[in-house]
Parts: C-alpha cells; sequence; structure tokens
C-alpha cells in the first residue's frame, strides 16, 4: 500500500486476527455463551481496537519514510512471539505494546501494571519488561537477517481514550502523546543507518516470516451442539433464520431471498467446528431435511472433496480467503 508519495508504507496493517473473526461468530452462534469464550472476545476485540487506533497517529508523521507492521507473531527457536505494532524507521526501529484498557491505571510497587474498574483490580505484567523481551527476540531476529546495529527502542501506548493513567513516564504514554513523543525519538535517533529499499525489502522479509497464531475448533459434545444457534441467518433480521424453498432461501418475516445464503453461515461453521463438512453435518447446521439439497449446494461450492458417496467431505478452507469478518 503506497500512499503520500513514497513517504509513507504500511506494509501490514491492523487486521483483526483469525481469532477475533473466530471469537465474533461464537458471539452470533452459542445461545448461551461461556464465560472464558466471552472474556477471550473482550481481549481480542480490544487487542484489535488498541492497533487500529494507531495509524491515524503515525501518519501525521510523513517526514520521515517509515514501514510499519501490525500483529507480527514470529518464530524464534521454539517459540513464537508477538509485536503489537512495528515501525521501521531508517535510523532506528520501534515497537509498541499497546494497551487498549479501561477504567485507574496504575503500577505497584511490585512493578505490576493494575487495572481497576467496578470494584475489581486486573494485574498484569508491566507493560515495559513485556516489550523489552519482544526487543531481545527481535534483536535475535535481526542479527540472523543481517541487520545487527540499528538501535530498537520500545514504548507503551495506552489507546482507551478515557482511561486515567496515573502515572508518568516518557515510554508508557496515552496515544494521543505519541505524536510529540515520536519526534523525539526521531531527532533523539538522527543517523540514518539504512536506506529505503533495505527498509522496505526488510520489512517485506518480516511479513513472509509472519506466522498466524492456529484456531482451535470447537470439540462436537453434545453439550456444545445443543448449545449453537443453527441455521443460515437472514442478513436483514439476524438471527431469524432463512427458509430454503424452490431453490432459493427466503426469510419469512421481511420476504429476503438469497439462493447463496449459506456461504456465510458455513464460514461460520468453518470457525466453529474446522475446515470441513459433510452432508449430515451440513444438513444439521443449515437445517435442511434434504440430503439431495445439501448435497446439490456443497457440489456447487466447487471446492476439493474427499471420499466418496455418503461419507463425501468438503474442504471449506477456501470460503476464509476473503472474509475479513463482521462488519
Ligand atoms: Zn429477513
Amino acid at each position: 500500500m503506497n500512499r503520500k508519495g513514497d513517504d509513507l508504507l504500511i506494509v501490514g496493517p491492523p487486521q483483526k486476527t483469525q481469532q477475533l473473526l473466530q471469537l465474533e461468530v461464537m458471539q452470533e452462534r452459542y445461545l448461551d455463551i461461556p464465560q472464558d469464550i466471552s472474556e477471550s472476545f473482550g481481549r481480542e476485540l480490544a487487542g484489535y481496537l488498541g492497533e487500529k487506533s494507531l495509524p491515524y497517529f503515525i501518519d501525521l508523521i510523513t517526514t520521515t519514510s517509515h514501514y510499519d507492521l501490525y500483529g507480527l507473531r514470529l518464530k524464534r527457536s521454539n517459540h513464537h512471539f508477538q509485536i503489537d505494532g512495528l515501525f521501521l524507521f531508517r535510523s532506528f526501529f520501534l515497537i509498541t505494546e499497546i494497551k487498549h484498557l479501561r477504567g485507574i491505571l496504575s503500577v505497584n510497587e511490585a512493578q505490576q501494571l493494575i487495572q481497576s474498574k467496578e470494584s475489581e483490580d486486573k494485574v498484569y505484567q508491566h507493560p515495559l519488561s513485556q516489550a523489552n523481551s519482544q526487543k531481545e527476540q527481535l534483536r535475535k531476529v535481526l542479527e540472523d537477517l543481517g541487520f545487527e546495529s540499528i538501535p530498537i527502542y520500545t514504548l507503551v501506548i495506552f489507546t482507551y481514550d478515557r482511561a486515567n493513567i496515573t502515572f508518568e513516564h516518557p515510554d508508557m504514554i496515552p496515544v494521543q502523546q505519541l505524536l510529540f513523543r515520536l519526534k523525539e525519538l526521531t531527532r533523539k535517533f538522527s543517523d540514518p543507518r539504512l536506506d529505503r529499499n533495505q527498509l522496505l525489502q526488510l520489512g517485506k522479509k518480516l511479513l513472509s516470516m509472519h506466522r498466524e497464531r492456529p484456531l482451535t475448533f470447537l470439540q462436537p459434545s453434545r453439550e456444545v451442539l445443543r448449545n449453537m444457534k443453527r441455521g443460515v441467518f437472514c442478513p436483514k433480521c439476524k438471527p431469524k433464520v432463512m427458509k430454503w424453498t424452490y431453490g432459493t432461501w427466503k426469510c419469512s418475516k421481511c420476504g429476503y431471498k438469497d439462493k447463496n445464503a449459506h456461504l456465510p453461515a458455513l464460514i461460520d461453521f468453518v470457525f466453529l467446528f474446522g475446515y470441513t463438512i459433510n452432508n449430515k453435518q451440513a444438513r444439521w447446521f443449515l437445517l435442511l431435511d434434504s440430503i439431495y439439497t445439501a448435497s446439490r449446494i456443497l457440489r456447487k461450492l466447487e471446492v476439493e472433496s474427499y471420499g466418496g458417496n455418503k461419507n463425501k467431505t468438503y474442504n471449506l478452507r477456501f470460503l476464509l480467503n476473503s472474509y475479513k469478518g463482521r462488519p
């Protein structure tokens, strides 16, 4: 993505993670949503909203060319580490740890971050020590790639606009101060170490090394299956489900018709139970009585399938290719 001449490029813009897309689906498909899922949803969503609130501020800095990578997850020896926002400037690299936390935020004597809201305290690792451990790991990755001498700086950014931050620290700042702090940093690190082309090559290289966290699917226990809202939702009257009649899906409430309305439902199925589906599962999830209709719908997808006749399994992975999540 190239904007404003060549001054600013975002290599990897903030995107919903696969986990967030999955949790969005679960929010809609569970009849009674388990607490751990609803908590994970809150956390993932906060992470995404935090990342998304940064580029606006970064955009304002047009004086230096830089490359931005969001949610980069890299492998180092046997484990992975993730950096919320990595900004590659010619004279230094910046790691940002993004905290989208509401309430009163403080740091206790044991150097932990405390979030107080609604008479409940939550304790987190000190965000700068988190960022510093990412820095050490990133340094090793960069060494392997032959980039040794470039300084790496870390900042913690609080993106929730009404958070009450009770401490003052030049490297743990509310998002509104980011622009000012970045200007200071570009003055501090004023000696260019890499040229534009090296920066771009490195940005692309790091992006190619990104590894998405794999999804964990639901185990189809009786309890889980009973707790699912099945069917093809009418896009207008959700969670009202549509019925398959005369070769199309029809909503009995608003009259909306769409012969491809099962596609979003199949995407939901994938996020819930995994990449493959057979006829029986399709009938169960789409609320179809007819084995022939289900078969027709599945065959029409023109996707890879395995096995014969009754045990035919279809691979729905391709449905996720262009899927960006709930609006
Ligand atoms: Zn409707």
